[in-house]
């Protein structure tokens, strides 16, 4: 097999035009922020119905500005979900709060809704929800929780661009709201992020948090002022002329995952016993096509067949409050059942807009075979243990 023959689970489509216009701001001479990351947010505020968006280098980055702007610190707590990507928890922690983590629901594989009220003690900040592979969280129940306990929202959308929740784009409602474009998510500016506010004056405060607090006096740093200690969070104009190329495609990116994904349902076949994902195609994204393998499937195994037939699988999340770090806080095996089956079993097909439909046969074809050899691996462990 060639290297080009290689099917990834996930690869970026920046066009022609984009990288020209990155040559022409590398040529201007102001290659960190400036004018084209003012043109990047006040597209992306226009995509969110006029809300204020501020860009930042990464998500983490954004969710970090945005624990500050909700005083978020010592002694507090913000309740998540186990499965995301460990940026979710790991910001909560570096803000010196504590992340509690509630089960998820099976069916949408995102924070059970239902779990949460039980989770709320008078040390409860935020509540910091992940739309896993794009999928929103219900908008109503969360708001409604957090409405009537008084609590901040920070929603962790960085897999949700251009997804919506009853018709309405995720981003454009509710209370602060971070996005990432990192290379792997819908629209990409290679690192980058971006935080939705509720107005200028939380705009401003952003600002500072994510530039050492430092502000000018009328156009001038003679005279300036920090007020707070900020971050370096601030996005390149390299970065955001990528992301402006990106934008003008999301919503043809979206439609043809969502083609995608009806092309994986309507092929899969049944009879493998895996667990497919929610089929939505009015709300989700798409950003992953996730299934579930069968219990006793060795996931290492099935992995490395794909990647032998030349299909790449990624593996978004095993439940984090089994990390190491997550475990010295008391968390352990069999808290969250829900969250450690999928961690355990979930596997990403390949999904990007730039794939085939020929493509997802391909990977679908690789799957009887792989998904044999995985559970053959096993069956063999189990004997080999049973005989010890
Ligand atoms: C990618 C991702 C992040 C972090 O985004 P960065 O831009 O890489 O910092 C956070 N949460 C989730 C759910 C993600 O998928």
């Amino acid at each position: 097999m060639t290297r080009s023959d290689f099917l990834p689970f996930t690869r970026p489509s920046i066009d022609e035009p984009t990288i020209a216009a990155v040559g022409e701001v590398l040529r201007s001479g102001w290659i960190t922020s400036g004018p084209k990351v003012r043109e990047f947010e006040a597209q992306l505020s226009a995509l969110f119905g006029g809300r204020p968006v501020r860009a930042m280098s990464s998500a983490t980055g954004a969710m970090e500005v945005a624990l500050a702007l909700c005083n978020v610190g010592a002694g507090d707590e913000v309740i998540t979900t186990p499965l995301s990507w460990v940026a979710t928890a790991n910001v909560v922690l570096r803000a010196g709060a504590r992340p509690v983590f509630v089960d998820c629901d099976p069916r949408t594989r995102n924070i059970d809704p239902a779990l949460i009220e039980a989770a709320i003690t008078p040390r409860t900040r935020a509540i910091l929800p992940v739309d896993l592979a794009g999928l929103p969280v219900d908008r109503d129940r969360l708001y409604a929780i957090a409405g009537a306990h008084k609590l901040r929202v920070i929603e962790d959308a960085a897999q949700s661009m251009g997804a919506n929740w009853a018709g309405r784009m995720v981003g454009s409602t509710g209370d602060l709201v971070s996005i990432s474009f990192h290379a792997n998510k819908n629209i990409t500016s290679a690192e980058g992020g971006c935080l939705v506010l509720n107005d200028e004056d939380e705009a401003r405060r952003c600002e500072l948090w994510r530039l050492q607090g430092a502000k000018k006096s009328g156009d001038s740093w003679d005279g300036m002022d920090v007020t707070l200690a900020g971050g370096k969070h601030n996005l390149t104009d390299v970065a955001a002329c990528i992301g402006l190329g990106q934008l003008p495609h999301l919503a043809a990116f979206t439609v043809r995952r969502r083609e995608l994904a009806r092309r994986y349902f309507a092929r899969f076949d049944r009879t493998l016993g895996c667990e497919l994902p929610l089929e939505d195609y009015a709300q989700s994204n798409w950003h992953m096509f996730q299934v579930l393998l069968p219990a006793g499937a060795v996931r290492s195994v099935f992995v490395g067949h794909m990647r032998d037939a030349g299909i790449g699988v990624g593996v978004h999340y095993p439940a984090m409050h089994l990390f190491t770090l997550f475990r010295q806080l008391g968390y352990r095996p069999g808290d969250f059942p829900h969250a450690e089956r999928i961690g355990s079993r979930t596997v990403s097909l390949p999904m990007f807009p730039a794939m085939a439909d020929s493509d997802v046969d391909r990977v679908l074809a690789a799957m009887a075979p792989a998904l044999a050899a995985a559970i053959a691996a096993g069956a063999e462990a189990r004997t080999g243990a049973a005989g010890r």
